[in-house]
């Protein structure tokens, strides 16, 4: 930081999950400086994934899913702006304007601008989408008992809510254009009992459909078919929010690109969670899961502060769909062992050539796969090789395992 603008703010651009984290981390790092955390939605920071669980059943509200509140907020003072987007970015000149026109200049920069529901070309009020908070009290009043709910994509969202949507009482189709569930980040083994699942708590899933058109009272398909429904919700995917980054002139692909360090090409703007492009395995991707929005605002909040550590966080995920829970944790790779769980559920281990533990991904009732998961990620730092049968074994602890 130069000292002609040691005495301007660091500002964080987007007060969702990994901007939030990274707001509270900067202030647990010992940050005295001001602190401002700019987001375009009405509430406090939150973290997203009740939204299609507790949020749409009714069990879960906004307050339940905030990073604090504003009491917390105000005691560490972080100066929160509402409701009030920023439209301009100047890196030459190190400052950013807001919605409202007035300019604020910055030390350093977060851009955690996350992404927006990929909505289809036209608007119509039957259709909904879930991204954010205000999407999801709106879905939940229309997820009514009998309600005939067809649900467009067969990804996570898509399938978490036409979960809850059946523990609400409603008829739910899901409608799949690729020849299996959540087929881009599951391995195959996972998206068959997921099918199996669904479809034993009476969802109409069908995959391999084209979408022709959405009328008033039904969605048609391609190959003739008309499907009758109340209401479509449509869940295909997100759109990282990289148009101020794009128009400043930084460097953009797939999201906002950074180095190891998460800056972005601009030296003293980093950037964070599903909108920020970093490599993984040499290539460059985006995360969009809650573990990479927290792990990488707790990081860029530290590269913010001058400390040069690369980010090497392990991947991952979960999902939570009736009372099955799904795992996942570092890199898939070509040589799989699998272990059968006495609930019927599955542990998949994903190994290198040296037979280490890169990933692994678990399915089983419950929340039981999460100490599995905690356990395989342990194993995956202790980079021992490991033996296949044991691995196989379901008598055999992963706990001794770890032991040698
Ligand atoms: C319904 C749902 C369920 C999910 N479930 C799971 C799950 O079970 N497991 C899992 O691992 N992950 C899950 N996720 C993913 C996880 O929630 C996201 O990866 C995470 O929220 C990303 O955090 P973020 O801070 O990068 O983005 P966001 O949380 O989207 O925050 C970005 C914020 O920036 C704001 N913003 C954008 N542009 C501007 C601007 N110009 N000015 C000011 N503010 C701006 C946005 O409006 C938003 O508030 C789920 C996501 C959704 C939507």
């Amino acid at each position: 930081m130069s000292e002609a603008l040691a005495s301007h703010a660091l500002i964080i651009v987007g007060a969702g999950h990994a901007g939030g984290r990274a707001a509270l981390t900067l202030r647990e790092e010992g940050y005295a400086g001001r602190l401002i955390l700019i987001g375009d939605e009405p509430h406090l920071p939150y973290e997203r994934p009740p939204l299609s669980k507790g949020v749409l059943q009714g069990t879960a509200d906004l307050a339940g899913c905030s990073l604090c509140d504003s009491v917390r907020l105000a005691e560490l003072g972080i100066e929160h702006i509402a409701g009030n987007p920023v439209t301009h970015l100047d890196p030459q000149h190190h400052r950013l304007q807001l919605n409202d026109g007035q300019w604020l200049p910055y030390a350093g920069l977060l851009l955690a601008t996350g992404g927006r529901a990929r909505r289809l070309p036209q608007e119509q009020a039957h259709v909904l989408y879930l991204r954010t908070h205000d999407e999801a009290l709106a879905l939940r009043s229309a997820l009514q008992p009998g309600t005939r709910l067809v649900v467009v994509g067969g990804g996570f969202i898509g399938l978490e809510v036409a979960a809850t949507a059946r523990g609400l009482g409603c008829e739910v189709t899901v409608l799949e254009a690729g020849p299996r569930l959540a087929g881009r980040v599951l391995p195959p083994v996972i998206s068959q009992a997921l099918l199996e699942l669904h479809r034993q708590h009476g969802v109409d899933v069908r995959l391999n459909v084209t979408l022709e058109s959405i009328q008033a009272d039904a969605v048609l398909l391609a190959d003739g078919q008309r499907l009758p429904c109340d209401r479509v919700v449509v869940g295909i995917g997100m759109q990282p929010n990289v148009e101020l980054a794009t128009a400043a002139g930084l460097d953009v692909g797939q999201g906002i690109r950074v180095d190891a360090q998460l800056r972005t090409s601009a030296p003293d703007i980093y950037a964070a969670g599903d909108v920020c492009e970093f490599r993984l395995g040499g290539l460059y991707q985006r995360q969009e899961t809650w573990r990479n929005a927290e792990a990488q605002g707790r990081h860029a909040a530290l590269s913010l502060l001058g400390r040069e550590a690369p980010f090497e966080a392990l991947p991952g995920f979960w999902s939570d769909q009736y009372d099955w829970g799904l795992q996942t944790v570092g890199v898939i790779t070509p040589l799989t062992v699998s272990r059968t769980l006495p609930d019927g559920g599955l542990l998949l281990f994903y190994l290198d050539a040296d037979r280490h533990l890169q990933g692994a991904c678990g399915w089983a009732r419950g929340n039981s796969v999460a100490k599995d998961i905690k356990l395989c990620e342990r194993l995956i730092s202790a980079r021992l090789p490991l033996d296949i049968a044991s691995l196989a074994n379901p008598e055999l602890s992963l706990k001794q395992l770890l032991r040698g």
